[in-house]
């Protein structure tokens, strides 16, 4: 049986600067004001390992990182470090590691209708200096490749969002046990799903 669009499920991850920079509530209200259920929460301090796994859970993510940010700099009319995908993903993946394991971090699940697409538009962009102003990443920090690749670090933007329904179901069990996970309802459904909204008057 096809799947309702309102069931589909999102993994989303507030990273060690979110959390430093005092800024948790601030975006998870936002993924809560849009209408969308959180159904798991947890702090941890992931280890590299963890990290690494979770970036690599596609087997094709190294090698189109590469190619993205290769292009990424001939736009810019700079010349890549390196002609090879997989030598630059090597080098944003240690950098990623080291980020992401610095600090405690949110891991969440949030559900609703079109829960990937609506999270990754409130996040915003992948590098801060072009995420649109009134999403997460274009409006709390400033950070860019540039910056980043000049001081050999990963770009700080704050949180991880899935990109597709594909990568939501790779990621949401590599870091939420089922029994982590609540099914339940919750009162706002009634309006956002409802097909006759025949509910309200007495
Ligand atoms: P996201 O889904 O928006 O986080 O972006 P991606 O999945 O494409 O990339 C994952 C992470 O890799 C990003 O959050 C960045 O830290 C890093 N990254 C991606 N593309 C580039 C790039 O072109 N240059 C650099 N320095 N880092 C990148
Ligand atoms: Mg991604």
């Amino acid at each position: 049986m096809k799947q309702h669009p309102k069931d589909e499920r999102t993994l989303v991850v507030i990273k060690p600067d979110g959390v430093q920079r005092g800024l948790m509530g601030e975006i998870i209200r936002r993924y809560e004001n849009v209408g969308l259920k959180l159904v798991g929460m947890k702090m941890l301090v992931p280890s590299e390992r963890h990290v690494e796994a979770h970036y690599t859970l596609d087997p094709n993510w190294r090698r189109v990182t590469g190619e993205k940010t290769i292009k990424s700099y001939r736009e810019k009319g700079m010349t890549p470090p390196s002609e090879d995908p997989l030598e630059i993903t090597a080098k944003i993946l240690a950098n990623l590691k080291k980020y992401l394991s610095s600090g405690p971090v949110v891991a969440m699940v949030w559900e609703g209708a079109h829960a990937v697409g609506i999270v990754r538009k409130i996040t915003g962009g992948t590098e801060p200096l072009s995420s649109d102003v009134g999403t997460i990443r274009g409006d709390f920090v400033l950070d860019s490749y540039t910056m980043a690749d000049t001081d050999t670090r990963a770009v700080r933007n704050l949180v991880h969002a899935s990109g597709s329904v594909p990568e939501a179901e790779a990621e949401i069990p590599h870091w939420f046990k089922q029994e982590e996970l609540t099914d339940y309802r919750i009162i706002h459904e009634e309006i956002l799903y409802d097909v006759n909204l025949d509910g309200i008057l007495e």
